[in-house]
């Protein structure tokens, strides 16, 4: 039974009943001429998701890593200079596939708990006179230290640096969950994954892709082949794919979109995950807890970083919560190891089902004698909850 739980770690998120059975299709012949009555809708909604009028998006079998291979082989050379700050394990995690790819990363180290400083980057970009840095990367939400970092605002710092480079963005964790600008911020390569808040399985990599991105595409040296965007977007012109699509989750992503777009509302659903997350950080502080995010505008509306009192190791609590429980947090990464814990409240949620995710690992504190009182977690949640019952809710799924 427990498998009936639900998850609350930060991706991959819970499938709602309808996606699933979206997603239970009998094969479909890609190469039939209706094939593009499928793909059709799922780009231009996701055109919509990432609120963009003129790139292109394209949708590789693959998950959010296989994107960010994808956004940077597509359009740059090895050799080229990248700018990267460096505030958590994902950002980490790109620079290195920037590296393996032959890249020089110019990194920015920033403490875990801040996101991307657009002042360093501005001053950076400032000293570049030559112009060798080709693209800034920024990683919109840190899924490791629950900080959401300001996209306008690194758009302003490379436009007050009047710096050519391109902005490459992860948006792993927010595309779909919190709101993404693509024109709005001049984001040239914007990479998502269908598993979070698309609530989908794990298997698709979703890249939007600037007209400046595309014009890099032409010069970039670096070797690709599966991942070519030439080869999808000529085949997608075409109404096809240059080999076989994860049909499975061309459906998913058609159905999830209905429910986003259509049903909900984008603006709905970012109100509904400050909802879950509010209500989260009230347990939090009702815990005497901290954050890993340093400030309260910096707190991520997908995932909460919760740093467990000195003396606890947070791993045990994952630990324990899943054991007893059957419920699964997310453990602390990279520098967190040990000392954080992850609450996921990205995708399908509700307030009651987020009041089950505190409830529960209330109680694992409570198991392994954290200073805590069982129930203040779950009461300052409630008081929240109860209090903003007006705001848009989730319809019936
Ligand atoms: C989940 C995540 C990724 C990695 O995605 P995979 O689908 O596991 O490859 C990258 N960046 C961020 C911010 C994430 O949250």
């Amino acid at each position: 039974m427990q498998g009936q739980n639900p998850v609350f770690i930060p991706g991959p998120t819970n499938i709602p009943d309808r996606l699933r059975h979206a997603m239970n299709m009998q094969t479909l012949d890609h190469r039939a001429p209706d094939f593009v009555d499928l793909l059709t809708p799922v780009r231009a909604g996701l055109k919509k998701v990432l609120k963009t009028e003129t790139a292109e998006v394209v949708t590789f079998p693959g998950s959010g890593t296989g994107g960010w291979e994808a956004a940077v082989s597509n359009t740059l050379s090895p050799g080229d200079t990248v700018l990267a700050a460096r505030y958590g394990m994902f950002s980490h995690r790109w620079i290195e596939l920037c590296q393996r790819l032959g890249l020089t990363v110019q990194v920015i180290e920033t403490p875990w708990g801040e996101g991307a400083p657009a002042d360093r980057i501005e001053e950076a970009l400032a000293a570049d006179k030559g112009h060798a840095i080709k693209a800034v990367l920024a990683t919109h939400n840190e899924t490791a230290t629950g900080v959401r970092s300001d996209i306008a605002a690194v758009r302003r710092a490379m436009d007050a640096a009047g710096h050519p480079a391109m902005l490459y963005v992860d948006g792993v964790s927010s595309i779909a969950s919190m709101d993404f600008r693509m024109d709005e911020w001049g984001v040239d390569l914007a990479v998502t994954g269908s598993q979070k808040g698309f609530m989908l399985y794990t298997g698709m990599a979703i890249v939007g892709v600037s007209r400046k991105a595309l014009q890099a595409m032409e010069t970039a040296a670096c070797p690709r082949a599966y991942f070519d965007f030439r080869d999808m977007i000529g085949a997608n012109a075409k109404g096809g794919y240059p080999y076989t699509p994860p049909l499975q989750l061309l459906f998913g992503l058609g159905e999830s979109l209905k429910m986003l777009l259509d049903e909900e509302g984008l603006d709905a659903v970012f109100a509904r995950h400050h909802r879950m997350a509010e209500g989260v950080r009230r347990a939090v502080a009702a815990w005497g807890m901290k954050l890993c995010a340093n400030r309260p505008e910096l707190c991520s509306d997908t995932v909460s970083a919760i740093y467990v009192p000195e003396g606890f190791k947070s791993d045990a609590l994952v630990n324990h919560a899943f054991r007893t429980y059957g419920m699964s947090f997310g453990v602390g990464l990279g520098e967190m190891a040990g000392r954080a814990f992850r609450i996921g409240h990205l995708g399908s949620l509700t307030p009651s089902m987020a009041l089950s995710g505190i409830a529960t690992v209330e109680m694992a504190m409570a198991d392994l004698n954290y200073p805590i009182t069982l129930g203040a977690g779950v009461a300052a949640a409630q008081d929240y909850y109860r209090t903003t019952a007006g705001v848009p809710q989730q319809k019936a799924a």
